[in-house]
């Protein structure tokens, strides 16, 4: 029996034995994976800095605060979310008892990626926790020494039956993805994705697919333009551009776009210095071939600011592309590195048409002063989230579900979303055994006589 096999029977054994599910012992979990991200946060900023070369405020910004507060919100309202839901009721079901109880599904796989190796895994974690499954997860093995740190230090907190670590590669992913599961929360990209949902329905495991995209960004003649510039650049360039919700691309009118790109250089001289490559703030491409492969697709384009790159550090500089072409190379994939193409429109009404022919989007954002055109853009495109005058934000709002559609994904999580996503919402109804004479309509033979016609 391989090691991974091994993993999903102990987790669906101990799964068996009922232990997952008394609220108290989802707390006491909850509460032992926040223990294990405060007291071993050191471990955690370690293994970040050599694996993102992240710093250990970014590592608590961008991941672990989150994670903490998640986990706070789920201990103070799971008692809620666990309870029966009761719903509307009509004249024939009157003197029934129907609600919908949330159950758990049983086996929970969670396949993270590498770029926010924390929140991708433990966010996925956590609901799975408060909805009383089991667990196994994958960190993703770009991210050698956080995969380390889970494997060997999660265990230290979590029960190590119920949810086990399960390291390694494509292989191994692949090993993982032939065993059944009841639920299957996958993080990467599109193309992977696929593979994921054909292994998943070999078993029919429902699956949460957490995907990528061009996320276009909207900038609206009428707004602040230096606002919204320092707001897109801080989105744009965060994780050195390595973000799913990243914005892709700025969609402006012509006359507004010089003024974007000298406000937006002021921002990454500000944030980033003249010199980003020994700024310890600026992250690095993660590995050569995404750097080929980001650097690839500047070839056809203007450089407005930055452009340069050092391949021996996957160094690529905060870079800003004018005048881009729909048919240009930075156009044809999700960027995933710190390029910015600005392509021209004339006006809204364009944007819209070029977001709509192309594949659904994690995100769009717009900047504008203008609530009737923000609305506008709401009402005329579909993506997984709107968000209007910033920039991935949207990600730590808990009340909101995240998610994408289309070609980013299926499915959502976050707070009570990630709660129902990883439950069955099973519909009880309760009848009482008297009133007899009220069904004698529906037993054969259906005379008239019985309609009393
Ligand atoms: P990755 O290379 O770490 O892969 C993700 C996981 O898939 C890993 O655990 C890996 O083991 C597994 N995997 C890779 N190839 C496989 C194969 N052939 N068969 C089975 N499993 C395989 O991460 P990535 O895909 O490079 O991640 C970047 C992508 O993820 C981007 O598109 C980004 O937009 C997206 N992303 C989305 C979100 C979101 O929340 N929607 C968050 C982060 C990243």
């Amino acid at each position: 029996m391989s090691r991974e096999q091994l993993a999903v029977e102990r987790a669906r054994r101990a799964f068996c034995t009922g232990r997952s599910k008394p609220l108290e012992n989802r707390i006491r979990q909850l509460n032992n994976l926040r223990r294990f991200l405060v007291e071993r946060q050191a471990e955690i900023a370690e293994a970040s800095k050599k694996d993102l070369n992240r710093s250990e405020v970014g590592i608590q910004l961008f991941e672990t605060l989150g994670l903490e507060s998640e986990i706070q919100l789920v201990i103070r309202k799971l008692k809620q979310w666990a309870a029966p839901r009761p719903v509307e009721k009509n004249l024939l079901t009157l003197s029934d008892t129907l609600y919908i109880q949330p159950e758990p599904l049983g086996v929970v796989l969670v396949i993270g990626a590498w770029n926010y190796p924390w929140a991708v895994t433990m966010f996925p974690l956590i609901g799975a926790i408060a909805a009383g499954n089991a667990a196994v997860v994958k960190p993703s093995e770009v991210c050698v020494h956080t995969a380390k740190v889970m494997e060997e230090l999660l265990p230290v907190y979590l029960d190590k039956e119920l949810y086990p670590v399960v390291t390694g590669g494509v292989t191994e992913t692949q090993e993982l993805l032939r065993q059944r599961f009841d639920h299957i929360v996958y993080t990467g990209n599109s193309m992977v994705g696929r593979i994921v949902m054909e292994a998943a329905a070999k078993h029919l495991t429902p699956v949460t697919l957490e995907l990528g995209g061009k996320s276009p960004c909207y900038i609206d003649k009428h707004c602040d333009i230096p606002v919204a510039c320092r707001r897109v650049t801080w989105g744009k360039y965060t994780n050195c551009g390595q973000t799913c919700i990243a914005p892709d691309y700025v969609l402006c009118e012509p006359s507004i776009q010089e003024r974007v790109i000298e406000e937006m250089k002021k921002c990454i001289q500000e944030f980033y210095t003249d010199d980003p490559k020994s700024f310890p703030d600026y992250g690095r491409i993660i590995n050569e071939r995404h750097f080929k492969r980001v650097l690839a697709m500047t070839e056809d384009s203007a450089v407005a600011v930055g452009g340069d790159s050092d391949q021996t550090d996957c160094y690529i500089a905060p870079t800003i592309l004018r005048d881009v072409k729909a048919d240009s190379k930075v156009m044809q994939e999700e960027i995933f590195g710190p390029l910015l193409p600005i392509v021209p429109v004339n006006g809204l009404g364009e944007a819209i048409s070029f977001i709509n022919q192309r594949e659904k989007p994690l995100v769009i954002y717009v900047f504008s002063t203008d609530d009737k055109l923000i609305k506008r853009v709401i009402e005329e495109t579909s993506s997984g989230a709107v968000l209007a005058n910033d920039c991935l934000v949207h990600y730590s709002v808990s009340s909101l579900p995240f998610g994408g559609v289309g070609n980013s994904g299926m499915g959502c999580y976050h707070g009570k979303f990630s709660f129902d996503q990883l439950s069955h919402l099973r519909s009880c109804m309760v009848k009482p055994l008297k009133n007899e004479g009220l069904n004698n309509m529906r037993y054969p033979p259906h005379t008239l006589k019985k309609l009393g016609w």
